[in-house]
């Protein structure tokens, strides 16, 4: 079978791209392959991908997975991908905001689950986020994103990309980066590099805590004030005195003189945990 490609299906059907909806098509045959590969896809999988375009990567995916759900939001692309896809009777076309999207209604009694996407740059970290938060039963994300965003989920301690982004991330997954994708990969090229990454998703969180929301809160406040110190960033939560504070850090073994930047994943843990003891009376 002659092979079908992203420029002749874009010719063919003379498609406009829409820059506001972050459509860069793939034209790289090595990416394709190392994105299908590196998402170790089988035909026990459900694929689930996030902006399909005109096919070129659900193509190769239907080639490999038992079935293929794909979220599309552009209208103009849901009569091409119907067309060019007519052939497979184990692809599924959803047309919807992938932020809308419930994922449980499609991932149902399924046992392999796994999310693949070149996905649109302008809503990465909210579907990202949607994905791992949401408790939905899914083995692995293996998606292309901004270089930067890349490197900002798989950053550790000490390095200055290192934020709540990754500790998000990795509180939920292991993140492991695949490759990286140049921009004469796409039409139309993207301003920025890509890296396709690939995150697994854990049995269970990383570290445990007595409270998810605390441990978020003082995460996000300990970043907003990167300059700044943990005991300001923890006093600036309005929950501790003096007294209590000082307890807080005393307990979890942290010098309240570090910056929030050099904390590990358990050691966040350690002291949100003797933030909440403390704070209620049973440290
Ligand atoms: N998968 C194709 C490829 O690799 O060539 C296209 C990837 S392109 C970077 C992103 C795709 O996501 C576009 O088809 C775009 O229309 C679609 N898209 C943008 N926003 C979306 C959203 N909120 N929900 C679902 N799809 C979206």
């Amino acid at each position: 079978m002659e092979k079908v490609t992203t420029r002749d299906v874009v010719r063919k059907y003379n498609f406009k791209f829409t820059k506001s909806l972050g459509q860069n098509f793939l034209v790289d045959d090595t990416v394709l392959e190392d994105i299908v590969r590196g998402a170790d896809v089988s035909k026990e999988d459900l694929v689930i991908e996030i902006g399909p375009g005109v096919g070129t990567l659900t193509r190769e995916l239907l080639a490999k997975a038992k079935k293929v759900y794909a979220i599309e939001l552009d209208s103009d692309l849901i009569p091409i991908l119907q067309e060019e896809l007519k052939d497979f009777d184990n692809f599924e076309l959803i047309h919807k905001d992938a932020l809308k999207v419930d994922f449980d209604e499609i991932i149902g009694e399924e046992k392999s689950v796994k999310v693949v996407a070149n996905l649109p740059y302008y809503v990465t970290t909210p579907i990202i986020a949607n994905l791992i938060t949401k408790g939905y039963n899914f083995k692995s994300l293996t998606i292309m994103i901004q270089k930067e965003v890349a490197e900002r989920i798989d950053a550790e301690p000490n390095n200055k990309d290192y934020g709540s982004l990754s500790i998000l991330v990795q509180y939920y997954c292991d993140t492991k980066i695949l490759r990286r994708v140049p921009p004469a990969s796409f039409i139309p090229q993207p301003k920025v590099d890509s890296i396709v990454i690939r995150l697994d998703k854990l049995d269970k969180p990383r570290v445990q805590v007595r409270d998810k929301d605390l441990f978020f809160k003082v995460v996000r406040q300990s970043f907003n004030m990167r300059r700044k110190t943990l005991r300001n960033a923890v006093k600036s939560l309005g929950m501790l005195d003096s007294e209590e504070m000082e307890k807080a850090f005393k307990e979890a073994g942290i010098d309240p003189k570090r910056r929030g930047e050099t904390l590990s994943l358990q050691e966040f843990a350690n002291l949100t945990d003797s933030i909440y003891n403390v704070k209620n009376h049973n440290g």
